[in-house]
């Protein structure tokens, strides 16, 4: 176990941008999560998080060591069981099924977080989400649940308020590897043409409304290009916002409420943000009326 105080968030987000976690513990086995007591925050990869310049206080853990495990379990006709510490990336998990010749996952290549951040986030692309493969996701204290007992959506795991992921169950397969990895390729491809991936971003910062795209409502609004600070609404992608070097964490913010209140002026469709805030923020920036705040764990 490795403690860090007034870790600045800026140094793990890919933002680049939150003041300082004022104690952040890297844990490597359920026993050592478990010895700490409370815990009020978790930090995957930092890939879909916004903490004010303030900091956030409290505990925030990381999961590390075992916590990074990978376990197959091999069936009939070629299916096989995985099971993966919550805390391992996904790029690391799929170069090694890649490695290993099995398949399933797709869905979460160019997703930059860890197992549990996907599960949590119900992280997803154009291949698919990672509930369609999610078995059974297991707590702090061991505790196993369904897919089914998971009221997952749309970029949203579903998780029971205050659930810490240690490690999640997927249903994988020895079929069909070669063309999903056909599949990925392109998928990378079209992503890299499309996304502003040079710049420090959180990836889509509001879910897509039903039937229609958050960067479209965005566009539409007027807002490409719209900075506060050295954050921006991207130019390629308008649903990214962007760091251009040196933004602050007010001003992502203020570019997901400039954001957030032009939409619903122009359009009427009241957005609801993908990214995960935490901490105590200016009332006139954070919470956004009417919208919850899926990252606290309660
Ligand atoms: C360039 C870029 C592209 C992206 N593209 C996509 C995309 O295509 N699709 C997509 O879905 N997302 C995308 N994202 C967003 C992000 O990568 C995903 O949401 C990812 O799943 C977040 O995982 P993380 O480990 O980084 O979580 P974090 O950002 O660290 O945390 C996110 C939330 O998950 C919670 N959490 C993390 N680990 C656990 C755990 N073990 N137990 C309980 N809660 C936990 C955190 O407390 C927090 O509330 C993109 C991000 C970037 C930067």
């Amino acid at each position: 176990m490795r403690e860090f105080l007034e870790e600045p968030l800026s140094r793990h987000g890919y933002w680049r941008v939150g003041g300082p976690l004022e104690r952040l513990v890297l844990v490597e086995s359920t026993a050592e999560l478990r010895a700490l007591g409370r815990v009020d925050h978790v930090l995957g990869n930092g890939s879909n998080l916004l903490v004010p310049d303030e900091g956030l206080r409290g505990t925030t853990v990381r999961l590390a060591g075992e916590l990074r495990g990978l376990d197959l379990e091999e069936h009939a006709d070629g299916a096989v069981t995985a099971t993966v510490g919550a805390g391992l990336l996904n790029a690391v998990l799929l170069a090694r099924l890649d490695r290993l010749g099995v398949g399933g996952l797709g869905c979460l290549a160019g997703v930059p977080g860890t197992v549990g951040g996907a599960v949590a986030m119900n992280a997803g692309t154009a291949l698919g989400e990672v509930s369609e493969r999610l078995l059974a996701v297991t707590g702090l204290d061991g505790t196993r649940l369904g897919r089914a007992e998971l009221a997952m959506e749309y970029r949203h795991g579903g998780l029971p308020e205050g659930f810490i992921v240690v490690g999640a169950a997927f249903a994988l397969s020895r079929n069909g590897v070669r063309e999903e990895q056909a599949r990925v390729a392109l998928h990378l491809a079209r992503r890299k043409a499309t996304q502003p991936l040079d710049l420090p971003s959180c990836g889509s910062v509001f879910r897509n409304p039903a039937g229609d795209h958050a960067g479209r409502l965005i566009e539409a609004a007027g807002l490409k290009g719209w900075s506060s600070g050295a954050a921006s609404i991207s130019e390629r992608h308008a649903n990214f916002i962007v760091n251009r070097g040196g933004a602050t964490a007010g001003d992502v913010m203020r570019c997901i409420r400039t954001a957030w209140e032009q939409v619903l002026a122009t359009s009427g469709v009241r957005l609801i943000p993908e990214v995960h805030v935490l901490g105590r923020w200016d009332p006139q920036l954070w919470p956004l009326p009417g919208v919850g705040n899926a990252g606290t764990l309660g």
